[in-house]
């Protein structure tokens, strides 16, 4: 390959792809907790504890005759929820 036969055009490109890198995500926005869908709920920090609602809808918790059952909960406004909870609307 001589020098003549170099494609300009492409290393243009190639160096204009290089001063376009993608941002780094900035800091986490916040999670907008009205929105009750799984993709919310994965957002959420998650922990294991009892869901704040007295009349739990999980499942698992109604299979233990109304026992507490301890699940992976997610905080919000003080008040912990499972899964279940939250995607009917707990908390809202
Ligand atoms: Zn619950």
């Amino acid at each position: 390959m001589t020098f003549e036969k170099v494609d300009l055009s492409a290393i243009a490109g190639i160096v204009a792809k290089g001063n376009t890198r993608p941002q780094r995500a900035k800091a986490k926005a916040t999670i907008d907790t009205s929105v009750r869908d799984h993709n919310t709920w994965f957002k959420l920090k998650q922990e294991f504890g009892e869901c704040s609602n007295e009349d739990c809808i999980d499942p698992r918790l109604i299979k233990n005759g109304g026992n507490k059952t301890i699940a992976m909960v997610s905080e919000i406004d003080g008040k912990k929820t499972c899964r279940y909870c939250f995607l009917e609307g707990f908390l809202l």
